[in-house]
Order: structure tokens, then sequence, then C-alpha cells
């Protein structure tokens, strides 16, 4: 599971950070988080396939974090067309996507499912395949907003084919039964349980992304126990009284909510143009969580 960090600015575009949008790249298809203006370009400078995007999880509908999303859906359809795209966002993104639609005359010559999301103070799944789950929860801004999460299914154990065959059991349909996690019966008579041969599951991965948003106890509840969460970091703590009135987290927050949630890194992203040096955010957030890390763009983050 790779992570690819397209924009790490708030509000503008400046030399060197673009706005927000980051690619969670699993197995062979991509999930978008956010799409501010100037995405497309950067998936494709990067080298990025835009039809692997199969989800596209928006947080809210400011511009910095939406703008890019009709013309990376009529860059889809241009180039390499997409079997099936789902887009959550919360409510309004349907009707902003018509209207932009009708008037801008973008189509797309393929599938697209609209959910939109309400107020959510528990998380609650939003998205399911059959390798992976994205939940959401409510974040506290000026306007709706949602953090999101994303956690791979339980992949099974690795199987000892040598033990099985020991125990009775050759190649064939009898291990994908036993693969699949259903018990069989061997040449011998003996019941074999998955137990028996399968190694103890790997444990999920998972990833959390909260931008645009006060502190806030939903997020420690999205965000808890994950590998990685991306956490906006818009100001120092110094600018709180700033950080509360514009509905953002400080480097001070980001560090406590990724301490209160037990997660085992945090990367920081949506900085203020204000700060060219990003190092007494850096200072800040290290004081209170340790493994933190400062998100740039055009970075690749794994999860292992
Ligand atoms: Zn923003
Ligand atoms: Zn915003």
């Amino acid at each position: 599971m790779e992570i690819t960090i397209l924009g790490t600015s708030s509000a503008i575009p400046i030399p060197g950070r673009n706005l927000s949008g980051t690619v969670l790249k699993y197995e062979n298809e991509y999930v978008l988080f956010d799409c501010g203006e100037g995405t497309q370009f950067s998936i494709r400078k990067l080298q990025l396939h835009p039809s692997k995007i199969k989800t596209i999880c928006i947080t809210h509908l400011h511009g910095d974090h939406s703008f890019g999303l009709p013309g990376l859906i009529s860059g889809i359809n241009y180039s390499n067309k997409s079997d099936f795209l789902t887009i959550i966002g919360p409510v309004g993104i349907k009707e902003l996507l018509e209207v932009s639609q009708k008037h801008q005359q973008f189509f797309a010559d393929f599938p697209i499912e609209i959910r939109e999301l309400d107020f959510m103070n528990q998380p609650g799944i939003v998205y399911d395949s059959n390798l992976y789950s994205i939940s959401a929860i409510s974040l506290n801004h000026r306007i709706p907003a949602f953090g999101y999460r994303f956690d791979e299914h339980p992949k099974a154990g690795k199987l000892d084919v040598d033990l099985a065959e020991r125990l009775g059991v050759q190649k064939g349909p009898l291990l994908r039964e036993l693969k699949e996690g259903r018990s069989v019966v061997s040449e011998t008579g003996k019941t074999i349980f998955p137990s028996d041969v399968l190694a103890e599951p790997k444990p999920s991965k998972s990833f959390s992304y909260i931008t645009d948003t006060r502190y806030c106890s939903r997020s420690v509840a999205l965000a808890k126990g994950s590998d990685l969460l991306m956490h906006e970091a818009t100001y120092l703590h110094e600018l709180k009284a700033k950080a509360d009135e514009t509905g953002h987290s400080t480097a001070f927050e980001a560090g406590t909510i990724a301490k209160e949630a037990g997660v085992k890194k945090l990367v920081l992203f949506h900085y203020s143009a204000r700060y060219p040096n990003l190092n007494p955010l850096y200072r800040e957030a290290i004081a209170v969580f340790p493994a933190t890390h400062m998100g740039n763009d055009f970075e690749t983050l794994r999860i292992e």
C-alpha cells in the first residue's frame, strides 16, 4: 500500500506546494482523497494512471479540495476511460457536478455513482469492495466536512502446503477450501481445520485522512490505531484563535490527535502559505507525537 501526496498547501497553491490531493495505491487500483485545482496535472506528471482511480473521497466542497474534480473526470474520459467511478462527498457534490456538466459540457462515457454524506457522529462505512472498506465521520469546519479512513480487508494467513500434504490433503480443490477458511476431510478420513494449516492472518493496514477541521474528538474515533494518519496542520499554536475562527488545526493539535488515537505514524500537510519554513510546525508536532513526518508534494510513503 502506497500513499502519494500531490499537494500540501492550504487555500492557494504556492511554488513547491500544490493544493490537496492524495493518491492511495492498493493492489491495482487507486483511491483519491480530495481533488484540488491541479490534481489532474500532478497525477499525469507523476505518470500515475487516471483510469485506475476507482474511488474519490472529497472531504468538503471548498475549492482547494474540489476545484479539480470536473477537470479530472473529463481527463479520465479523454485518455483511458474508467470502467466505474464512485465519488463520495458532502451533500451538494451531486448538484455541483450536474451544474458543471450541464454548463461546462464535460462528459463521462462511463458510469459514475455519487454518494452524498449527511452528518455522521460515529465512524460509518461509506464504501465497501472485495478488497477494502472506507469509513467516514463528520469533522468540525466552517461547512460540512468529512474525514475518511481506508481499511484493507483481513487477508488469510499463508497456507503451509507441505504440512497439509503430510496431513493427507493433496494439492487441488481441497487446498483452496482450506485457504478460503473451510474445513475439509483428508484422504484418511480425518477433519482438517483451516487453523491447522494456515499461519496467523497478517494485521490489516489502515490509513486515515483528516483535513479542514478544528481539534475534534470525532477525528480520534476515526483514526484510532491507524498505521498512518494524514492530518492538517495549517497553523502554529500561537495562532490558535485564527485556527478556531477559520475551522483549522494547529500542529500541536494534529500531534495531540495522533497521540490520542494511538496511530503509528503522523504525516502533516495543508500548511498555510505564511510558513515558507516548516520547521516550527514540525518542532511543535514532534514535541507531542515523536513519529511525525512533514508531508512534501510528490512524496510517496509506503505502509508495510
Ligand atoms: Zn483547505
Ligand atoms: Zn476548507
